[in-house]
């Protein structure tokens, strides 16, 4: 007697997560449940072409048999999207320019693909499958890198006028402050993104280097210091790594006071490498947000931190082919 295999073949989907080092593909379950998942490097200076070759051959070859029964695939790119087409207008970390990622992977597979930013794959991820089960009002920050996020507001995912909603990282907190990697300065991004804690405790070792002696030591030399010598300096107790960082709390704590009174979420999830490689700056900025927000957008405030960890991309694109097929919109 033939099986029936009806079920499973609607519910499960393909997820794939293409940043700046690695590409992650993986088969998902509606109950945002991994089945089987492939990592490959992305390749550096590699143009579209072979990653996007890269990617078939993984859905195909690496995801076993039940990756056939998918119905369709989500792709989280880091970068500008057209959601209309799946085009990736501008994604730096692969240089990549007006990729059209959707059309191709489509037809090499034979499937509907959706293509969306990273980071609001991972937002997904996390709110249907991770910390923000459940909830209708929620925003997350990734701090990574680079910093970004997502607003869920009333059970649906802000995406704006032309798709950038959840660019969070370039809020001005600082007006002319440091310059930021967009044309702007001040951004969060550009205090409390990987790139900008290496940059400022270079330029506190410089200044001070008795007292960055041992971010030096642990680095290598000044000019080799980055985000993850400050937390692993911090995790020592050192004095000048933890002074870096309460100064990174404080300019993360003025960001989110600026979006949870915008936005006004239930919960705030914190996530992304710099938050793991130092989880006490949620503790850290939760004191400050609480003294400054409005009481009344804070009333019913919850901090979590991002359950997914890497997972949150290939589970959260999954999760957005998923919903696009069965005709759902949030
Ligand atoms: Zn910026």
């Amino acid at each position: 007697m033939r099986r029936p295999t009806v079920r499973r073949t609607a519910s499960t989907t393909l997820g794939v997560d293409v940043g700046g080092t690695k590409i992650a593909t993986a088969l998902v379950d509606a109950g945002g449940k991994i089945l089987a998942e492939h990592t490959i490097p992305t390749g550096a200076e590699r143009n579209a072409a072979p990653v996007i070759a890269d990617i078939v051959a993984c859905v195909r070859e690496r995801l076993g048999p039940h990756a056939r029964d998918a119905v369709a695939l989500g792709v989280g790119v880091a970068g500008q999207i057209d959601p209309s087409d799946g085009t990736v207008l501008d994604a730096p970390n692969v240089h990549w320019h007006d990729v059209p990622l959707g059309a191709e992977l489509a037809s090499a597979l034979g499937l509907p693909v959706f293509v969306t930013n990273d980071v609001r794959a991972a937002t997904w991820g996390e709110w249907l499958h991770g910390a923000g089960r459940g909830a209708h009002d929620l925003m997350t920050l990734f701090v990574g890198t680079g910093v970004g996020g997502g607003i869920v507001s009333g059970g649906r995912v802000l995406t704006g006028c032309t798709n950038t909603a959840g660019e969070i990282g370039h809020v001005t907190i600082v007006a002319g402050g440091r310059q930021c990697t967009c044309p702007n300065r001040g951004c969060l991004e550009a205090y409390v993104g990987g790139w900008a804690i290496a940059a400022q405790a270079r330029e506190a070792a410089q200044a001070d280097q008795a007292g960055g002696r041992r971010l030096t030591e642990l680095a290598g030399s000044v000019e080799t210091i980055t985000a993850r010598t400050v937390a692993q300096a911090f995790r020592e107790g050192d004095a000048f790594a933890q002074r870096l960082m309460r100064e990174v709390a404080r300019h993360l704590a003025a960001g989110i006071v600026t979006f949870v009174n915008a936005f006004n979420p239930c919960l705030f999830i914190l996530g992304g490498g710099v938050i793991e490689g130092v989880p006490e700056l949620a503790q850290m900025v939760e004191g400050p947000v609480r003294a400054d927000a409005l009481v009344a957008a804070t009333r019913q405030l919850r901090f979590a931190r991002a359950a997914l960890g890497n997972d949150a991309g290939v589970v959260g694109a999954a999760a957005i082919a998923r919903d696009a097929v069965a005709g759902r919109t949030r």
